[in-house]
């Protein structure tokens, strides 16, 4: 059974709708502290803290038959993490190797993990492949960079495998419309942007203009969330087949500017994103742009919807029809 660490959020919610889609056996953990019921849909849950080891313990005993250990429950605000760093490090690294520990003393050995290009910071080149420096320019970064490291040194002492995924820009909703992006507060792009048109949020602030970008806002390479959670079913295959432990960057290999975005995001609803120049938001390298060339070689990874267009027009449609999300 496949246990997910935070499937009550967006992209964990997405990977449970592939789970129940082709018959997975699997398992919730969630806080709910930033997830939604509303978006189970139905997939078993455990209710508890990852940063809590009786709430830990308790569940692996309880679920003698989890292999495999999903981990999606993260704080992701690159921002935020610049100005709260403890709070990252706490649940992003150090929860983590409280995991490790209780995985590992109940004999589970199989973790895929979501890591981020921003592991990376500001690129030498791009596209980014694995190979690049790894050299973070946020807290966020440097606590998802830390777990790669402690998994690395697990394998080496205890054989215990895994395999880190790292996303560029998720984005998009579930085609069928029932679950999508509801974060509280929103800070990501095109949902920020689909918000501010639809007048629910003030005019979007586009973070720096006089980046070394063909437009001076940065750029950045957006991934279907179901494109990204295809990835985690492969990666599952992988580690039950006896498979030794991966690191895979995932994007689509092409990069839009803010600017980009807002324009796909009037053309997708017909709106107009009230927007504004705002400074530099702090942690943000200028670029990132994923070579995903090696998981695609590997496991034969293969997007589907790679295209800005369809990623806008999903996300779009969640929130024509949830304007307040899943409340
Ligand atoms: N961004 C922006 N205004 C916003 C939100 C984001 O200009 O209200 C920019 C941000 O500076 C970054 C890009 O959009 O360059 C993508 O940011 P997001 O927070 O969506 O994802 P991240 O790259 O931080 O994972």
């Amino acid at each position: 059974m496949i246990l997910v660490l935070g499937g009550a959020g967006y992209i964990g919610s997405h990977m449970l709708k592939l789970l129940r889609e082709t018959g997975e056996s699997h398992l919730v953990f969630d806080n709910f502290e930033e997830g939604h019921r509303e978006a189970l849909l139905g997939s078993p849950y455990v209710q508890g803290d990852l940063r809590n080891r009786d709430d830990l313990r308790k569940l692996f005993a309880d679920h003698p038959d989890i292999d495999v250990v999903m981990h999606f429950a993260a704080y992701i605000a690159v921002g935020e993490s610049v100005e709260q760093p403890g709070k990252y490090f706490t649940n992003n690294t150090t929860a983590v190797i409280g995991l490790l520990e209780e995985m590992r003393a109940a004999g589970i050995g199989k973790f895929v993990f979501s890591s981020t290009a921003a592991i990376f910071g500001e690129p030498h080149y791009v596209p980014i492949d694995e190979a690049h420096p790894k050299d973070p320019t946020s807290p966020y970064g440097d606590s998802k960079l830390m777990v790669e490291r402690i998994l690395k040194a697990f394998d080496v002492a205890h054989g215990f495998k895994s395999v880190c995924l790292r996303y560029f820009n998720a984005a998009g909703a579930d085609p069928e419309n029932r679950i999508g992006e509801d974060h509280h507060p929103e800070t990501h792009l095109i949902p920020v942007a689909i918000l501010a048109a639809m007048g629910k949020k003030p005019s979007l602030k586009v973070f720096g203009t006089d980046y070394d970008t063909p437009d001076g806002t940065c750029v950045r390479d957006y991934i279907h969330v179901l494109d990204l959670a295809q990835a985690h079913l492969l990666a599952v295959k992988h580690l039950r087949a006896g498979g030794d432990s991966r690191q895979y960057n995932l994007g689509n290999g092409q990069g839009f500017t803010v600017r980009q975005v807002i324009d796909a995001v009037e053309h997708a609803t017909g709106l107009k994103v009230p927007n504004e120049e705002a400074p530099r938001r702090a942690g943000d390298p200028a670029k990132l742009i994923a070579s995903s060339d090696r998981i695609r070689a590997d496991w034969g990874w293969n997007p589907q919807y790679g295209d800005l267009k369809v990623i806008v027009e999903h996300a779009w449609n969640w929130h024509k029809t949830h304007p307040e999300g899943y409340a």
